[in-house]
């Protein structure tokens, strides 16, 4: 396929986020014995993190570690992974399917004038093709991709390709200095967290989400208490958020996050299409519904007709208990 991959690693929060070694993963599942993985780490104040990854079965690793690269700004890490890829000389790239990586990955493909494919959830050798697989039509269907030539980028939905594994040897670091822009058209201000809890949503492997069932923000105290025994996070429907029960930034769906947990628990939300969209792919439906008509236990693999006021505390309950 192509001689070297570069992996864009995901630092946020002073963290590697874990998408970063699905797509390495993902470069390994796609490169022939002589193809080399590299991986480019861009930020501020990198070295704990630097030293996190070395062993993540890269070749090299690249670090870009200046102030102005402390918030994520497509022109800046724009300019940042045009040079990576350059000096590493690669022609392939991954990236995470994050907010970050949507945005980043069609100005990194515009500019090598590459080929792209986004959302991918899983990789196959046919032959001598590796063969991009990627959900459509709202998780409906499934189409297979395949590159035709060099230089591409593919962007890895979080949690369906597994993670690498920690390799022995250590990548080799290299430094490179950031090529700073003459000018930057925007610039970041600050950056204004909004708390949807401890755990990633996008990136969770326990997802319980609430809908217009929850009938206000006191309704989802319930669903808190189930998701931090599970050590799960808090999603919801567009429902709740227009409702205001919640924030956006919780928001699942086709116009809010796709997630693709382990488990999903929808609790008081009737399944609409736009819904479904952002959580279809979730390995294990649980449906809690009043409503046994509800549109949601079509989708569902287990179905609990009733009051989700009831349901959810017995769930704490019992999972609490069987955990301790
Ligand atoms: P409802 O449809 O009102 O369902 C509430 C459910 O709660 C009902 O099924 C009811 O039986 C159940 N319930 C009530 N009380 C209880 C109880 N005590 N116990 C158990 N169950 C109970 N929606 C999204 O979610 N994400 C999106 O990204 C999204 N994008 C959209 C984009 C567009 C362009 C459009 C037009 C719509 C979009 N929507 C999206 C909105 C979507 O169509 C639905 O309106 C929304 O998902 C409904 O939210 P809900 O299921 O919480 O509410």
């Amino acid at each position: 396929m192509s001689a070297s991959i570069l992996v864009i690693a995901e630092y946020r929060d002073q963290s590697i986020r874990q998408v970063t070694y699905e797509a390495i993963q993902a470069a390994k599942q796609s490169t022939s014995e002589e193809t080399q993985i590299h991986v480019a780490l861009i930020g501020f104040e990198l070295d704990q993190a630097a030293h996190n990854l070395a062993k993540c079965g890269a070749e090299t690793l690249y670090v870009m570690d200046h102030e102005d690269l402390r918030d994520y700004n497509p022109e800046s890490y724009a300019a940042a992974v045009m040079h990576i890829i350059k000096e590493s000389g690669s022609e392939g790239v991954y990236l995470g399917h994050t907010a970050i990586g949507r945005d980043l990955s069609p100005i990194i493909s515009s500019r090598l004038d590459a080929g792209q494919i986004s959302d991918v959830t899983a990789i196959e050798k046919a032959g001598d093709e590796f063969v991009f697989t990627r959900p459509i039509y709202a998780g409906k269907a499934s189409e297979h991709k395949v590159f035709r030539s060099t230089p591409w980028v593919v962007t890895i939905r979080p949690n369906n390709i597994p993670a690498a594994e920690v390799s022995e040897s250590d990548a080799e670091r290299v430094d490179l200095a950031y090529p700073k822009p003459d000018s930057l058209r925007t610039t970041i201000r600050n950056v204004v967290q909004k708390s949807t809890g401890t755990i990633d949503l996008a990136e969770a492997n326990v997802v319980i989400a609430g809908g217009r069932g929850v009938k206000g923000t006191e309704g989802f105290k319930p669903l808190e208490e189930l998701a931090d025994v599970l050590g799960g996070a808090v999603g919801a429907s567009r429902g709740a958020c227009d409702a205001e029960y919640c924030d956006y930034a919780m928001q699942i769906g086709q116009t809010g996050k796709v997630v693709t947990p382990e488990v999903y628990i929808a609790c008081g939300i009737s399944g609409a299409i736009q819904h479904v969209a952002g959580m279809s792919q979730s390995k294990l439906i649980i449906a809690i519904n009043k409503d046994p008509e509800a549109p949601i236990f079509k989708i569902a693999d287990y179905g609990i007709v009733g009051d989700l006021f009831e349901i959810v505390p017995l769930l704490t309950e019992e999972f609490r208990a069987a955990i301790a």
